[in-house]
């Protein structure tokens, strides 16, 4: 047991400080990070993921380390929690980006970016539709009601996103949605949205979905960027392409073989 010069040891006098209920000084930022499920890629790269909407979609926070500013993707609710989570991270937002445009990811975004006062990036246009037709949306589906909007920025294939300072490659990757993009750092982390899931695929029963059009995104954009990188999907737990490939019941290599 460590002890301390007055002979208590560490532990009863943290014990000390919690009975008296003082403020203790700040936990390492590496404990505290692991306490919000917040991941570091690389030496200037951390992400962490907000669950939002009753369809637990998958928002995150990405920041760079070095710079303190970073972005949103996907705010589709809940924003007081994505809010606490950027006050938390002490991040500077700096633009908030949108994979594509379905109501649980997007709904929210437009609030979301114009109460920071900064840009709203994505999806690709060919997701214009879906936008416009937010106000239908988010009356089906018992949100908030949501006026349809535009991006400032819509978002091509081959372009790239500042985020703090490192760049995120965007890549359009139709199928679930038409204008769908995926966010991609060099490091080795992928935001797919609803293109890919740990063991599954995007729906693509959709107006202008396209399940043939979703396989090829997957395998001609997704794949080509390693076996290595992990990837956040839209809703539920991160996985990586390699894993997939090897056992995704949708889009494994043995099935195209
Ligand atoms: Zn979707
Ligand atoms: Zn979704």
């Amino acid at each position: 047991m460590k002890l301390i010069p007055c002979g208590r040891s560490i532990e009863w006098l943290y014990r000390a400080f919690r009975a008296a209920d003082w403020r203790l000084p700040r936990v390492p930022s590496r404990l505290a990070a692991r306490k919000h499920g917040v991941k570091q890629v690389s030496h200037d790269l951390r992400h962490r993921t907000i669950p939002v909407t009753p369809f637990m979609q998958n928002c995150s926070l990405v920041w760079s380390t070095v710079s303190g500013r970073g972005v949103v993707i996907d705010p589709g609710g809940d924003a007081e929690r994505i809010k606490s989570a950027v006050r938390e991270e002490a991040v500077t937002l700096e633009r908030v980006l949108l994979t594509h445009a379905h109501l649980d990811h997007a709904a929210g975004a437009r609030q979301f970016a114009d109460s920071y006062a900064v840009p709203l990036e994505g999806p690709h246009p060919d997701d214009q539709f879906w936008l416009d037709l937010m106000p239908q949306q988010s009356a089906r589906y018992g949100f908030p009601a949501t006026a349809a909007f535009a991006p400032d920025r819509w978002l091509y294939d081959g372009d790239a996103v500042d985020c703090g300072g490192l760049p995120l490659q965007v890549l359009h990757c139709p199928g679930h949605t038409p204008g769908h993009v995926v966010f991609f750092h060099a490091a080795g982390l992928a935001f797919v949205g609803d293109v890919l899931f740990a063991g599954s695929i995007g729906r693509s029963d959709f107006p202008r979905g396209d399940h043939a059009t979703l396989i090829r995104s997957i395998r001609e954009k997704l794949w080509p960027l390693g076996d290595a990188v992990v990837f956040v999907p839209g809703h539920g737990p991160e996985s990586t392409f390699g894993f997939e490939r090897r056992t995704n019941p949708f889009v494994a290599d043995a099935l195209f073989e």
